[in-house]
């Protein structure tokens, strides 16, 4: 399929910025007509589908230091954006402590495209299905803006309320808290997809929490995603768990609450009607599964 030039068939230009800063201005000089290439997998099916156009100024995040390695300490996983999901899910220590996201990430397309695909771009994409399990963790991002380098919740970057997120956004390394040796806690991560792998998701869902000495609930965290919705968090149904003891009635309540709030976007494929109930229903199985144990 015939690939969209901008400039009367001209091929783009193509930058190599060493440095945050450097790729940072190139995106704010060149505007809407230049873009961040990644491991350009995602990009490249846009172009070849036609959804997207390509732009005057691709710029390449390929030879920026800052943007790689995986350093793990003081239960913080920090991974840099351009670090491969291949790389990310053959990491041993971060599989470990970060299972959900080892998880989402193995489910991520074929080990081919994964050798290309970054976290980095996963993200900046805003639909990646690592997104929700990232959400679940409660992760955090190093972004560079306007003003630098600011450290924000990767919920608040993607709500993008009060200019948290801008379109010249650099996310340069994605944090993440590593589960400690006898932390009670749970987590899970379901992906329902239109075959049985490597495809889009329709319902991706994620979540977290910790159950208290007395059966409590605590510090759940929701969140679901899929297709073209941006991921985010279900708060209503966090609320209506925390400080609880699992129950039917509870249960019930929490699914109805996920239909409510989660804004799921429809497509040919399915509905918005179909992606809330299969989320409401990925979600709930899993803590009746936590009851029943
Ligand atoms: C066959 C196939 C199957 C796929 N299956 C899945 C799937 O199951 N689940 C899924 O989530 N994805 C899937 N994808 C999409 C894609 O491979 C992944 O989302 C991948 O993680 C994107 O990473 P990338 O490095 O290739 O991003 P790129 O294509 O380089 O970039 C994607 C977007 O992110 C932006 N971006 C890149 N890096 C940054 C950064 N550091 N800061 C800010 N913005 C940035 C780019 O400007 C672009 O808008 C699939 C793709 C293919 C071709």
């Amino acid at each position: 399929m015939a690939m969209e030039y901008s400039r009367f068939g001209e091929a783009p230009e193509v930058w190599e910025p060493r440095t945050v800063e450097e790729a940072w201005l190139l995106r704010r000089k060149f505007g809407e007509t230049a873009i961040y290439v990644s491991g350009g997998t995602l990009i490249r099916t846009q172009w070849e589908n036609e959804t997207r156009r390509v732009g005057d100024h691709l710029i390449s995040l390929a030879n920026i230091a800052e943007l790689k390695g995986i350093v793990l300490s003081e239960g913080t996983a920090s991974i840099g954006a351009a670090e491969t999901l291949n790389d990310c899910k053959g990491n041993k220590a971060l599989e470990a402590g970060c299972p959900i996201m080892a998880k989402a990430i193995g489910g991520i397309a074929a080990p081919s495209i994964r050798h290309l695909a970054t976290i980095g771009g996963n993200i900046g994409s805003l639909i990646g299905d690592a997104i929700p399990a990232l959400l679940a963790l409660d992760a955090e991002l190093l972004v560079y803006q306007e003003h630098g380098r600011r450290r924000l919740a990767l919920r608040e970057w993607l709500e993008g309320a009060g200019g948290a997120r801008w379109q010249d956004d650099l996310v340069i390394r994605v944090l993440v808290k590593t589960k400690q040796a006898g932390d009670e806690s749970f987590a899970f991560y379901e992906k329902v997809g239109r075959r049985e792998s490597f495809t889009p998701s329709l319902a991706t869902v994620a979540g977290a929490g910790t159950v208290d000495e007395n059966g409590e609930l605590k510090e759940v965290r929701l969140s679901a995603g899929g297709g073209a919705a941006i991921p985010h968090r279900l708060t209503a149904a966090e609320d209506a768990l925390n400080g609880t003891s699992l129950s039917e009635a509870t249960l019930s309540v929490v699914h109805e609450m996920i239909k409510r709030q989660y804004a799921a976007a429809g497509d040919l494929f399915a509905g918005t009607d179909y992606r809330k109930e299969a989320s409401a229903n990925l979600i709930t199985a899993q803590f009746w599964k936590l009851l029943r144990k």
